[in-house]
C-alpha cells in the first residue's frame, strides 16, 4: 500500500493531468473532429476515472478517509475562490439563489472543470459508506447499479430520452445536478474498483494486457457507434470504461520503485490551473500578435497550455516546499523502525508453512507486539491475510475503523455491555466461559460472533473441556452466533518429553470435545490450538486457523527456545536513538543518579535521548545491556532514566551528536537482536515488544 512505491501510477498522474487538459482544449480539433473524439472523448476520458481510483485505492478502508475528504474540501473551496473572480465576470453568479448555489457546489464545482472536487468528495464519502455498511459484494452491486443509471443519462440517453416515466425522472436528476457524471452515478464506481485492486490478487501481466487493450477496442466502437446514433447526451460514460480503468492501473501497478518528486501534488495543480491558463495564454497571445499559432490553432494551443500549467504548478510546488509548515521528524529522538517486507514475508512464509486448510490468524495484539496494528494490519490484508486476533475491543474496533477486513477475534474478555460495538464492528468475541456466554446471549439484541473458548489445561480462559453439555449449550444460544472453537496451550514452546506429553494430551481434550459436538449434530465451526510454537512445533492439520504473534514479527519468545521449524522468519523491528552529547571524563569521575556507575579510565560518554520511558528496561543496565554505535557494541552505563541514558563510546572511534545509536537491530555486521535485549532485561521478547513506548513514532520502511 506504500504510496511512494507505485511508480507507474504516480508517473501515470501526470499524462493524466494533461489528458484533462486534452478534454478542454481539443487539441486535434484543427485537423480532424473525428480523431479529435477518439483522443477527447475517449482516450482522455479514463483520466478522471483513474484519479478517483487511485484515491480509492490508496485511501479506501484504510486511516486517512476522513482526512482524503478534509484536503478534497479545503482544496474545493480554495479552487472555488481561485474562480470566483472569473465567475463573477462571466455572470454565472447573478443573485443569491441559496438553493441553486448548494445545487451547483454539490454537483457543478461553480466552475466548469471544478465538477472533479465536489464528485470526488461525495463519491469518496458514499463509497466508503457503502463498503463499510454493505460488505464488498454487496457494496459492488450498489455502484454498479449506480452506474449503469448514470449511463442512462450519459452515452446512452438516446435509449431512454422518448421513454415518458424515464425522461421525467432523467428530468429530475438533471435539474439537480446537470449531468451523470457525478459523485452519485459516475465517481463510486472507481473508488470501489480502486479498494477493489488493494487486495493484491495477482494475475498475469498477459491477461491484464490483453484485457486493456480488448477493453479498449470495444469501448471506443462503443463510443464511435453511441456517437453514430447521436445517443450521447454527454460522452463521460461507457460500460466498458470501468473495464479499461481497472486493466490499466492493474498493469500501471506493476511498474514498482519508490518517487520522490510530489507528482500527486503536480497533477492536481495541473488540474487546477489549467483553466486560468487557457485565459492567461489566451491574454498573452493577443498580447504578444500570436493568436493564429497558440489559439487558433488547437495543438499550439494545448500546447502552450499544457507548458503554462506545467511551470506555473511548479512554481507553486517550488514555493510550497519553503514555506510550509515542518513537524518534527520521526527520526529526530528515538524510534521503532519496522521492516514491512519482513513482516510480510514472515506470514507468507508462516502461510505456507501451515497445513493445507489452517490460515494464518495474525495476532496484533498491544499495537502489533509495538509494530504499530493498524499499519501492520492493512498491509497483512494487502498480502491476503484475512484472519486477525487482538486482545480487546478497542483493539478490534481500532483495526476496523482503519478498514481492516475479515476476521478479527477478541481473545480476552469483553464485558457483556459492549454488544452493540461487538456487532457494530464485527468483531468476533472469545466466549470465555459457559456462564460468559449465557450473560452476553443475555444481553445482547441482536446475534453477536463468538469463537468458543476451551481449557484443555491451562486453566487461564476457557470452559472446561469435560463439559460437553455446557459447551453446547453455548451453541444454542439465541443470540450468539459461534463460529468456531479454540484452546491454548500452556508448553508447546518446550520440546522436553514431559512438556510434549502435555501438549498432546491438550490437543487430545480439544478435539474430543469437538468430536463429541459433532457427534451431537453440532458443527463446532473453525478449530484452533496453536499460537506460534504451537504451530512451529505441532502443526496440527486439523486447524483451521494458526494464531501467530512472536513468530509473525521473525522472532523466539527466548533466544534459547529450541523449535522444530523456523521457516525463514526474520525480524522486522529495530529500536534505533539519536546520539547527543558526548562528553570526556577522566578516570574516576561518576555519572547520574546514585553515582552508581565511575569512568574506570579517560572515557568517552554519549548521551541519548531514550530512556525507560521508552521501552529499555532499567534493570538492563545490570544485565549488561548494550547498543552499536559505528557497528560496535558499546555498554550501556549509568543509572537508565525516564528519558535519557549513556553508553560508553569510548571505544566505537569517531562518534558526534547525531549519529545512530541501535539497541534492537543490525549495525554493520553486528546485531543485537530482541532475544538478547530481552534476555539482558531479564525478560522474554514479547514483553519488549509490547511495552516499547509511544511516544516512539514507527517508521516503516
Ligand atoms: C497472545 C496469544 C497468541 C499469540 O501468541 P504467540 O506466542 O505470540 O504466537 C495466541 N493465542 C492466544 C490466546 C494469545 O493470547
Amino acid at each position: 500500500m506504500s504510496k511512494r512505491n507505485l511508480k507507474g501510477i504516480e508517473y501515470f498522474r501526470i499524462a493524466a493531468a494533461f489528458l484533462v487538459v486534452a478534454i478542454h482544449t481539443s487539441p486535434l480539433a484543427s485537423y480532424s473532429a473525428t480523431a479529435d473524439f477518439i483522443f477527447t472523448r475517449v482516450i482522455a476520458r479514463v483520466a478522471v476515472p483513474f484519479f478517483f481510483m487511485a484515491t480509492g485505492y490508496f485511501v479506501l478502508g484504510g486511516v486517512n478517509v476522513r482526512r482524503s475528504l478534509k484536503k478534497l474540501l479545503i482544496i474545493y473551496a480554495a479552487s472555488a475562490a481561485l474562480y470566483l473572480p472569473v465567475n463573477v465576470y462571466a455572470g454565472h453568479l447573478q443573485g443569491w439563489d441559496l438553493l441553486e448555489l448548494a445545487r451547483q457546489a454539490l454537483f457543478e464545482g461553480t466552475f466548469y472543470h471544478l465538477w472533479y472536487l465536489p464528485a470526488a468528495i461525495l463519491g469518496l464519502w458514499l463509497t466508503d459508506l457503502l463498503l463499510r455498511r454493505l460488505g464488498e459484494k454487496r457494496a459492488g452491486i450498489a455502484v454498479t447499479v449506480l452506474y449503469a443509471l448514470g449511463l442512462l443519462g450519459d452515452s446512452y440517453w438516446g435509449l431512454i430520452e422518448n421513454v415518458p416515466g424515464l425522461s421525467a425522472l432523467y428530468g429530475g436528476i438533471f435539474a439537480l445536478m446537470g449531468y451523470t457524471r457525478n459523485g452519485l452515478f459516475f465517481a463510486p464506481m472507481f473508488f470501489y474498483l480502486g479498494s477493489r485492486l488493494q487486495g493484491g490478487k495477482k494475475r498475469a501481466m498477459g491477461y491484464e494486457l490483453v484485457g486493456l487493450i480488448a477493453s479498449f477496442a470495444v469501448m471506443l466502437a462503443e463510443a464511435l457507434f453511441a456517437r453514430s446514433r447521436g445517443w450521447q447526451r454527454h460522452d463521460s460514460m461507457y460500460v466498458f470504461l470501468p473495464f479499461v480503468v481497472y486493466f490499466l492501473f492493474a498493469l500501471l501497478m506493476r511498474a514498482r520503485g519508490s518517487v520522490r518528486l510530489p507528482l500527486g501534488n503536480f497533477s492536481l495543480l495541473v488540474y487546477i490551473l489549467h483553466p486560468a491558463v487557457i485565459i492567461a495564454v489566451r491574454g498573452a497571445a493577443r498580447a504578444l500578435g500570436l493568436w493564429g499559432p497558440l489559439v487558433e490553432n488547437s495543438l499550439g494551443h494545448y500546447i502552450a497550455v499544457c507548458l503554462g500549467s506545467a511551470a506555473a504548478s511548479s512554481a507553486i510546488l517550488w514555493l510550497w516546499e519553503r514555506i510550509k509548515p515542518r513537524r518534527v521528524s520521526d527520526t529526530a529522538r528515538a524510534w521503532v523502525e519496522v521492516d514491512l517486507a519482513a513482516l510480510k514475508n514472515n506470514a507468507r512464509r508462516l502461510s505456507e508453512f501451515a497445513p493445507e486448510g489452517c490460515e494464518l490468524m495474525a495476532v496484533l495484539k498491544c499495537d502489533a507486539y509495538g509494530h504499530g496494528a493498524v499499519r501492520s494490519a492493512l498491509e497483512l490484508n494487502g498480502i491476503g491475510v484475512r484472519a486477525f486476533a487482538v486482545a480487546c475491543c478497542a483493539e478490534g474496533v481500532e483495526l476496523r475503523r482503519a478498514g481492516v477486513r475479515g476476521l478479527i477475534l477478541i481473545l480476552g474478555w469483553t464485558p457483556v455491555s459492549e454488544w452493540r460495538t461487538l456487532r457494530r464492528y464485527h468483531l468476533t468475541q472469545c466466549a470465555a466461559d459457559a456462564a460468559y456466554a449465557r450473560e452476553l446471549s443475555g444481553a445482547a439484541r441482536g446475534r453477536v460472533d463468538v469463537h468458543v473458548k476451551v481449557d484443555t489445561g491451562m486453566h487461564r480462559l476457557g470452559e472446561d473441556w469435560s463439559h460437553a453439555d455446557a459447551v453446547a449449550d453455548i451453541y444454542a444460544l439465541p443470540n450468539l452466533r459461534v463460529t468456531g472453537m479454540f484452546t491454548h496451550l500452556a508448553v508447546s514452546d518446550s520440546l522436553s518429553e514431559s512438556d510434549a506429553d502435555f501438549t498432546s494430551e491438550q490437543i487430545r481434550r480439544f478435539f474430543a470435545l469437538a468430536d463429541e459436538l459433532k457427534s451431537r449434530g453440532i458443527d463446532p465451526g473453525a478449530l484452533h490450538t496453536q499460537a506460534s510454537y504451537g504451530l512451529l512445533n505441532y502443526p496440527d492439520a486439523r486447524c483451521a486457523y494458526a494464531r501467530a504473534g512472536v513468530a509473525l514479527y521473525g522472532v523466539k519468545s527466548d533466544g534459547h527456545d529450541g523449535v522444530r521449524a523456523w521457516p525463514g522468519l526474520t525480524p522486522a523491528l529495530s529500536l534505533k536513538a539519536r546520539i547527543g552529547l558526548v562528553r570526556e571524563l577522566p578516570a574516576g569521575e561518576s555519572v547520574g543518579y546514585g553515582r552508581e556507575f565511575t569512568t574506570a579510565r579517560e572515557s568517552r560518554i554519549a548521551v541519548l535521548p531514550i530512556g525507560y520511558g521508552d521501552g529499555v528496561f532499567r534493570c538492563a543496565m545490570h544485565g549488561g545491556a548494550e547498543a552499536l554505535v559505528n557497528g560496535k557494541r558499546c555498554p550501556v552505563v549509568a543509572r537508565i532514566c525516564m528519558d535519557q541514558l549513556c553508553l560508553d563510546v569510548t571505544d566505537a572511534g569517531e562518534v558526534k551528536p547525531g549519529d545512530i545509536a541501535t539497541f534492537i537491530g543490525r549495525d554493520g555486521d553486528e546485531l543485537i537482536s530482541c532475544e538478547e535485549f530481552a534476555a539482558k532485561s531479564g525478560t522474554i521478547s514479547n514483553e519488549v515488544l509490547s511495552r516499547l513506548g509511544k511516544r516512539l513514532p514507527r517508521v516503516y520502511r
